[in-house]
C-alpha cells in the first residue's frame, strides 16, 4: 500500500493513518485531525483508467493528485484526510490529449467573418481545446504573440491548454509558405515570421535570432509543393543540403528539436540524413520510397505525426463531415458559420480546378503511408493542423484520431500518439503524456469507452488541468457581436 505519510512537506517517518480503495471497491475515508499532508488533494476514483502507456486499462483503481501533480495512480491509494474526492463510477481517464501540430493565429473557420480575427476567435479557440479534451498545444508556426499568450496562458489570464510552439518558421525564399501568404494578402502581418534562408550564414543568424526568443524548437519547410489552399505544384524550392545541415545544426547546439514540413519520402529522407527530429506532416505526394524513408527514421527515432484530417479540410461542408450542428456549444458560433459563408475560403476551395482531387489522393497516401509507418514502427504523434481554413480548433481532433484509426491504428495506438507520444514528440515526455506518479496532472473524463469507440472522445465531461478540475460544459464563448 501506498504511504503517503513520507510526504514532501518535510515529515518523513511519521505516520498519519491510512485509507484506501478496497477490492471490493469500498472507500474507508478517514476523517482525522492533525494530518501531516500541506498542499491541496483531489483524489478520482471510480473509473477506468487508460493511463497512455499503451497497457491495458486500470480498473477499480484511484488517481490522488496533490497540487498539480499525480501524487499516486493504482488501485492501492490513501486518501488524505482533506482530500476532494470524485467519483467516476462508469467513466473512462485519460491523460489530457496533445495536439502537437496546431496553428492558434488561424481561426480554423472560412475566414469569411473579421470577427475571426479578434482576440476573441483565438480565446475562444482555447476554449474549444479544453471542450475537445485537449491540454496542451503545439504550435507549430507562426504566431506574432505566442510568448504573449504563453503568459497569459500560464498565468490564468488566459484559460485553455498548455501552449508551446516554434513561434518562427524558416524556408527556402519564395517558397511554402511564403507564396501562399502573399497570395493571400498576410505577407506583411505573417513574412516577419519566416525567416527566407539562401546562404549557411542566413541560416545561423536564422537560427541565433529564433532562439532568442522563447521557443521550444525550430520549424523548417523543406518541400517543393504548396500545400496550402491553391495548388500541389511541385515546383518550389527547398532549403539547400548546406543549409539543411546547418539549420539542424545549429537548432542542436542550443538544444532545440527540428521540426519539418516534407512532402516527398526524398524531401522526408533528406531531412532524416542531416539530423532532424520529427517531420510534422505525412509525406503525402507519393508511397514509392516511404518504406526506407520509415526505416531509417526508426533507426534515427525520428518521429511522425501525419496530420491527415487536413487534407479534408477543404470540403468539410460535405454531409456527414465533422462540421455539424453537434459542434454548437463546443466551437464558436461565428467560426462555425463562417465555413458555409459566402466568402468562406473553404467553399471557394471547392471551386479551384483540380484541388480537391489532389487533396483526396494526398488524403489517400498519406493513409497509405501511416499504415507502412506503423508497420516499421516509427512513433506516431497526433496533430490536426487546427487553424486553417476548415481545420476548427479542438473540433479537428477528432476527426484526426477517427482517421488514424481507419488508416489501420488501433484505438489504443491511436490514444498514445495524442498522449504520451505526442508529450515524447513536442519535448514534455518527461512530465507530460502518461498518468503516473509525479508528473503534472492534466486528465480528461469522458462518458463511454474509446477503446471500443473513439468518438467517446467527443463526450468529455471532466477536465483536470494542472491538478484543478474544469468542467467543459461551464466555459462560456466571449461573445463579440460587433467589431
Ligand atoms: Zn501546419
Amino acid at each position: 500500500m501506498l504511504d503517503l505519510s513520507a510526504d514532501t512537506a518535510g515529515r518523513p517517518g511519521r505516520r498519519s493513518f491510512s485509507c484506501r480503495l478496497l477490492p471490493a471497491g469500498i472507500l474507508l475515508l478517514c476523517v482525522c485531525s492533525g494530518h501531516l499532508w500541506a498542499g491541496e488533494f483531489l483524489v478520482l476514483t471510480g473509473g477506468r483508467i487508460i493511463d497512455g502507456n499503451g497497457g491495458p486499462p486500470l480498473e477499480d483503481a484511484a488517481i490522488v493528485i496533490r497540487d498539480s501533480k499525480i501524487a499516486s495512480i493504482g488501485p492501492d491509494f490513501v486518501v488524505p484526510a482533506n482530500a476532494r474526492i470524485v467519483d467516476l463510477g462508469g467513466k473512462t481517464l485519460l491523460p489530457g490529449l496533445i495536439d502537437a501540430h496546431i496553428h492558434i493565429g488561424g481561426s480554423g473557420g472560412g475566414s469569411a467573418d473579421p470577427r475571426e480575427f479578434t482576440p476573441a476567435a483565438v480565446e475562444n479557440s482555447l476554449l474549444s481545446y479544453l471542450k475537445f479534451g485537449v491540454t496542451s498545444i503545439y504550435d507549430m508556426a507562426a504566431h506574432p504573440s505566442l510568448n504573449a499568450m504563453k503568459t497569459a496562458l500560464d498565468t490564468g489570464e488566459l484559460m485553455g491548454p498548455r501552449l508551446y510552439g516554434n513561434g518562427f518558421g524558416i524556408t527556402a525564399p519564395g517558397s511554402h509558405p511564403i507564396r501562399l501568404i502573399t497570395e493571400l494578402g498576410l505577407l506583411d502581418y505573417l513574412g516577419p515570421f519566416y525567416f527566407q534562408v539562401d546562404s549557411v550564414e542566413d541560416a545561423k543568424e536564422a537560427v541565433r535570432r529564433i532562439s532568442a526568443e522563447q521557443v521550444d524548437g525550430i520549424k523548417l519547410f523543406h518541400s517543393r509543393v504548396e500545400a496550402g489552399t491553391t495548388r500541389f505544384d511541385a515546383d518550389m524550392d527547398k532549403l539547400k543540403p548546406d543549409i539543411l545541415h546547418t539549420l539542424i545544426e545549429e537548432a542542436h547546439a542550443r538544444n532545440l528539436k527540428v521540426y519539418a514540413h516534407t512532402s516527398f519520402p526524398s524531401e522526408a529522407r533528406e531531412f532524416v540524413e542531416a539530423g532532424g527530429d520529427v517531420i510534422v506532416h505525412s509525406i503525402h505526394m507519393a508511397e514509392t520510397g516511404a518504406r526506407d524513408v520509415f526505416e531509417l527514421m526508426v533507426e534515427r527515432d525520428v518521429a511522425y505525426i501525419p496530420t491527415l484530417a487536413v487534407f479534408e479540410g477543404g470540403y468539410t461542408t460535405k454531409p456527414g463531415s465533422f462540421v455539424s450542428p453537434h459542434l454548437h456549444g463546443k466551437v464558436w458560433d461565428v467560426l462555425l458559420a463562417s465555413i458555409t459563408a459566402p466568402g468562406s475560403v473553404v467553399l471557394a476551395s471547392r471551386n479551384v480546378p483540380g484541388l480537391l482531387n489532389d487533396r483526396e489522393r494526398s488524403l489517400e497516401i498519406s493513409m497509405s503511408n501511416l499504415e507502412r509507418a506503423l508497420q516499421t514502427g516509427v512513433r506516431i504523434a497526433m496533430g490536426s493542423d487546427a487553424g486553417n481554413a476548415g481545420m476548427l480548433h479542438g473540433a479537428s481532433v477528432l476527426r484526426e484520431l477517427q482517421l488514424m484509426n481507419e488508416a489501420g491504428m488501433t484505438p489504443m495506438q491511436v490514444l498514445v500518439a495524442a498522449t504520451r507520444n505526442g508529450a515524447e514528440v513536442i519535448g514534455r515526455g518527461e512530465e507530460l503524456g502518461t498518468l503516473e506518479a509525479g508528473k503534472l496532472a492534466d486528465i480528461i473524463v469522458v462518458n463511454g469507452d474509446p477503446l471500443r469507440d473513439l468518438s467517446a472522445l467527443g463526450n468529455v465531461e471532466l477536465v483536470v488541468k494542472n491538478g484543478k478540475i474544469i468542467n467543459p460544459g461551464e466555459l462560456e464563448f466571449k461573445e463579440l457581436n460587433k467589431l
